[in-house]
């Protein structure tokens, strides 16, 4: 376990080692500005940060729900190769099994913004998201499938590197939207291309 001194004294080397001077004025307070930054954007591995999913049972207010059910939102996160963020819109959707249980739509964004806040690659991403998602509708009466996409820009690869603009696309699909190509339709009719 690193100490906050023994962080603060690597971030002041990191500094020099990129030509810079860790004592004048502008640098002083910025190793404990990234320590505490760093708390921030990468909660993703702290485990009492896990969001806690609400679940509803299907048919509690009366109405059952067996439509697909679309949410969209934004995402940051940091690359593990280059430690350069990557961000930009996720598109969610799940079938709920009628008998089975509903997701508070809020949860989705924040377990998109947790599994987001450690060093990722944009694939494992979709995976971690869809991953806790399932486990939080239980193995009883499982929704009938889910699918993430998630277009992301890669400053590793705009700022740096082969600087080409661009996003990137990755998805992850389960059950009825692997299946049937007539369900991932629905889902990709309800996807805007942001450019
Ligand atoms: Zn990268």
């Amino acid at each position: 376990m690193i100490t906050i001194e023994q962080a603060r004294k690597d971030i002041r080397e990191l500094l020099e080692f990129i030509g810079e001077d860790p004592d004048r004025v502008g640098l002083q307070e910025t190793p404990d500005r990234m320590i505490r930054m760093f708390g921030e954007m990468f909660r993703g591995y702290d485990p009492s940060q896990k969001p806690v999913i609400t679940t509803f049972p299907n048919g509690q207010d009366g109405i059952i729900y067996d439509n697909m059910v679309v949410d969209c939102g934004t995402f940051y996160s940091v690359c593990e190769h280059h430690c350069r963020t990557f961000f930009g819109e996720y598109w969610f959707a799940y079938l709920p099994n009628p008998k089975g249980r509903i997701l508070g739509l809020s949860k989705i964004g924040r377990v998109v913004d947790y599994c987001s806040s450690r060093l990722q690659v944009q694939e494992r991403l979709v995976q971690d998201v869809v991953k806790m998602l399932t486990e939080a509708l239980g193995e009883e009466n499982p929704p009938f499938g889910m699918a993430l996409m998630m277009k992301g820009r890669h400053m590793c690869k705009e700022s740096r590197g082969a600087r080409k603009s661009g996003m990137m696309t990755s998805t992850c699909l389960t059950g009825a939207f692997r299946r049937s190509a007539r369900v991932r339709q629905e889902f990709l009719s309800y996807i805007s291309s942001p450019q």
